[in-house]
């Protein structure tokens, strides 16, 4: 494994200190040395990157990711499941554009599949296949009976505590890192899914305390403000949507907000108001599938969430035809334009808290932390929309290897 020394770079460490002009240097997979200009790093056997100006900033999180979702920016396919074998290999190519679009980490927001993340994660870690770091899930569940369970993403657990414990440790066993519910439905899955409650308390009580014992994160599609407030009580890890969320969610996700992350998903609500046509999805529809609405609301509810100082996260729901992988920086962009972010607290939000989510030291250019970095020609803090760029993305680097080289005018051996 070689070592790198990044000179000449404007470095962005994902504190959301203002960047400085300095190097990094990357031995092995961490990063070993960061010094603020003037000060410089000795090259010792260091091969040089030379980043004539450019940004050095930790890798991207995405932290609602959905690998399974068949397309992607490379190839639109107007269908969500797929032959398996098919379904596998389209899954593996989106890994790899996360990855390519500077997205170093994902979390994900559950799989077409019970198995299919963990076996990626691990091709992945061992270096077989590029792609992210992967948080893995299986298929997010619903309770059966309930009205607004997606087909195919019926229960297969038993609607009793014991079913559900077992499942718990059923995929924990099968190597999930975490597991996602349907805590309420959605707008796109029945009309007034949203507000229609999947699981009790006491259903909610056992999954919490079952995550606990068997040692796995939980994730949380929630939509009505009494699922929200279930999932805080459970110790959810990740909750996602929120758009019901009522004063009294708030307060106890405030209470609660060192132990979770809040991803309100924009990503496909906007693509869904502005972008699908194409795909029979006019504002009529938009509306029936509660994107207009929902994203009104989240303009409410995630500038509260961010006064409060809950850890509100980019991730959109990527892989849909009209929302496809690799436009997941897009996310960031909707945190500023809409949420009211600065571009500063965005990239934070992506790269610090990102790594906090993960459980990784990843998401910050600091000496110890894995060397995920990206170089990227220009000034994201100037202008957000740059990362949505792949070839502003000049070079993508994971635990000190490039995914990405920079081009021959950047590296000199
Ligand atoms: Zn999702």
């Amino acid at each position: 494994m070689s070592n790198f020394l990044f000179t000449n770079v404007r470095v962005f460490d994902g504190s959301g200190e203002d960047p400085f002009p300095g190097e990094v240097l990357v031995q092995g997979d961490r990063i070993k040395r960061v010094a603020c200009a003037p000060e410089a790093i000795e090259r010792g056997d260091a091969s040089l990157v030379d980043g004539h100006g450019a940004t050095l900033m930790p890798g991207m999180v995405e932290a609602h990711a959905h690998l399974t979702w068949p397309s992607s920016v490379e190839r639109v396919i107007n269908a969500m499941k797929l032959p398996i074998e098919e379904h596998v290999l389209v899954t593996a190519q989106n890994a790899r554009i996360t990855l390519d679009y500077g997205f170093t980490s994902a979390y994900s927001a559950g799989a077409l599949g019970e198995r299919i993340e963990p076996a990626l994660r691990d091709m992945i870690d061992a270096g077989f296949m590029p792609g992210p770091r992967l948080r893995a899930s299986a298929l997010e569940k619903g309770a059966e009976g309930v009205m607004g369970v997606p087909e195919g993403h019926d229960p297969t657990h038993d609607r009793d505590i014991d079913g559900l414990r077992a499942y718990v440790f059923d995929k924990k066993k099968e190597g999930c890192d975490t597991i996602k519910f349907l805590l309420s439905s959605d707008e796109g899955f029945a009309p007034g899914g949203s507000q229609v409650l999947m699981y009790s308390e006491e259903e909610v009580q056992a999954i919490g305390e079952a995550a606990r014992e068997a040692d796995i994160w939980l994730a949380c599609h929630a939509q009505a403000a009494e699922a929200v407030k279930r999932a805080v009580r459970a110790g959810f890890r990740a909750i996602f949507h929120c758009v019901h969320a009522d004063e009294e969610a708030l307060d106890l996700m405030e209470a609660n907000r060192d132990h979770l992350f809040m991803v309100p998903a924009p990503g496909l609500l906007y693509a869904r108001i502005h972008e699908a046509q194409d795909f029979g999805i006019g504002r009529k529809e938009a509306e029936k599938l509660g994107a207009i609405s929902g994203l009104e609301a989240q303009q409410r509810i995630v500038p509260e969430m961010r006064r409060r100082g809950i850890r509100v996260l980019p991730g959109g729901d990527y892989g849909f035809p009209y929302n496809p992988v690799g436009r997941n920086a897009r996310d960031l962009q909707l945190f500023v334009d809409l949420f009211g972010f600065t571009p500063a607290e965005a990239l934070v939000a992506a790269t610090r808290q990102g790594g906090e989510l993960m459980g990784l030291p990843v998401g910050e250019i600091r000496e110890g932390m894995l060397a995920d970095i990206l170089l990227v020609d220009g000034d994201p803090l100037a202008d957000i929309t740059i990362l949505q760029e792949k070839e502003k993305i000049l070079a993508v680097m994971k635990g000190g290897e490039f995914h990405r080289s920079p081009g021959c005018g950047y590296l000199v051996s």
